[in-house]
C-alpha cells in the first residue's frame, strides 16, 4: 500500500509506459526507482548514518563522515552506490545533496563531540552556482561553525570544469570549511589535481588498502602516497581499513588517519548526542595491531 501511495504520486512520471513489456527486469528496476526517488524526500525515507574517522597513531577520533541510506518501503535498505547514479542521472541528486548537508549540519550541532562532520558531494553539484550559498544557509540555519564541516569530492567533480571547480573551492575554503579528496588514486588525473587543488586532506581508496598484507606493490604505493601527502600538507587517511594487519601497515607507512568496518561501521546510533560520547577511543585496537605487525 505504501509503495501504491508513492506510485500515485509518480504519475507525472515524463517516460511513456507503453515500452515496459519490452524492458528488461534491471532497466524497468532503474526506472521505478528514479520514480520513487522524487518522493523520497517528501516522504522523509532517506538517513545520515556516520562514520568515525581516527587520528593515527593517536587512535583519536578525527571526524565522521555522513553516509546517506535509502529506506524504501519495499525494497528495503539501498545503498547509495545503487542510486545515487541514478539521481546523478535525473538531476535528483541536487535536492537530494541539500538535504544531506543541511541534515548533517543540523545533527552535527547537536553532538557533544565538536570534532568535523564529513559529507560527500556529488560531482553535479560542485557545478551548481548555488552551492556556496547553499553551503552558507546550511551552517547559519544550524549554528553548525564552518570549521566543523568537511566536504568530500571525487576527481571526476573537477575534471568536468576545472576553472570553475578551482573558483568553487576557493569560495568553500575562505568561508573555514575543509575540502577533502576522496577515493585517490581510482581516477583518471590524481597528480594534476593534487598540484592544482587546494585540498586539506587526501582519502586514499579502500582497493589500495584491501589488499595490503599480501601485495608488497600495494604497500609501495601507500608509503608512497602517504609521503606526497606529507610534503603537499594534505595528511592522507586510508579508507576501508578492516584487519587489524592492515591498520598495522597503514600505521606503519606513515598515514595520518583511518576509517574503516575494524574501527566502526557506518551507524545510525553515532548521529545521536548521547551515542557519540560512548564510542570508545581506537587506541586499544591499535595496541593490538602493532601486536600483529
Ligand atoms: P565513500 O564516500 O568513499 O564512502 C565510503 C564507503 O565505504 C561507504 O559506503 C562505507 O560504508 C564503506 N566502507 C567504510 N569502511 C569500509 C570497510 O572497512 N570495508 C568496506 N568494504 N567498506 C567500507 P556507502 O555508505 O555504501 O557509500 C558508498 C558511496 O556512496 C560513498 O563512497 C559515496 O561516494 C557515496 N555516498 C554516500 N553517501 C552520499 C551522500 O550523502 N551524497 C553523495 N553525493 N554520495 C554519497
Ligand atoms: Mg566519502
Ligand atoms: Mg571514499
Ligand atoms: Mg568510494
Amino acid at each position: 500500500a505504501d509503495l501504491a501511495m508513492y506510485r500515485a504520486k509518480s504519475a507525472h512520471s515524463k517516460e511513456p509506459c507503453f515500452y515496459d513489456a519490452h524492458m528488461d527486469d534491471a532497466v524497468r528496476e532503474r526506472r521505478e526507482l528514479i520514480a520513487d526517488l522524487r518522493h523520497a524526500l517528501d516522504a522523509d525515507a532517506f538517513e545520515l548514518y556516520y562514520q568515525v574517522q581516527s587520528s593515527i597513531p593517536s587512535g583519536e577520533i578525527c571526524g565522521y563522515e555522513a553516509l546517506i541510506r535509502w529506506n524504501h518501503p519495499v525494497r528495503g535498505m539501498i545503498p547509495p552506490a545503487r542510486f545515487i547514479p541514478l539521481a546523478e542521472k535525473s538531476g535528483d541528486i541536487v535536492p537530494l545533496s541539500n538535504w544531506v548537508l543541511r541534515r548533517a549540519c543540523h545533527e552535527a550541532a547537536g553532538w557533544a563531540d565538536p570534532q568535523p562532520v564529513s559529507v560527500n558531494l556529488s560531482p553535479m553539484h560542485l557545478a551548481e552556482k548555488q552551492l556556496v550559498e547553499t553551503v552558507r544557509s546550511a551552517l547559519a540555519d544550524s549554528g553548525l561553525p564552518p570549521e566543523r564541516l568537511t566536504l568530500e569530492l571525487t576527481e571526476s567533480a573537477i575534471i568536468h570544469d576545472k576553472h570553475f571547480a578551482l573558483e568553487q573551492l576557493k569560495a568553500l575554503k575562505a568561508m573555514g570549511i575543509a575540502i577533502a579528496l576522496d577515493d585517490f588514486g581510482v581516477g583518471y588525473s590524481s597528480l594534476e589535481v593534487l598540484r592544482s587543488f587546494p585540498f586539506d586532506r587526501i582519502k586514499l581508496d579502500a582497493s589500495f588498502v584491501s589488499e595490503i598484507e599480501h601485495d608488497e606493490q600495494a604497500v609501495s604505493i601507500l608509503r608512497s602516497v602517504a609521503a606526497l601527502g606529507a610534503t603537499l600538507n594534505m595528511p592522507v587517511l586510508a579508507e576501508g581499513v578492516e584487519e587489524p594487519a592492515q591498520l598495522a601497515i597503514v600505521t606503519r607507512e606513515g598515514c595520518a588517519a583511518v576509517q574503516g568496518y575494524l574501527i566502526g561501521r557506518p551507524s545510525r546510533m553515532l548521529a545521536d548526542p548521547d551515542h557519540v560520547r560512548r564510542v570508545a577511543s581506537l587506541r586499544p585496537r591499535i595496541v593490538e595491531a602493532e601486536a600483529v605487525a
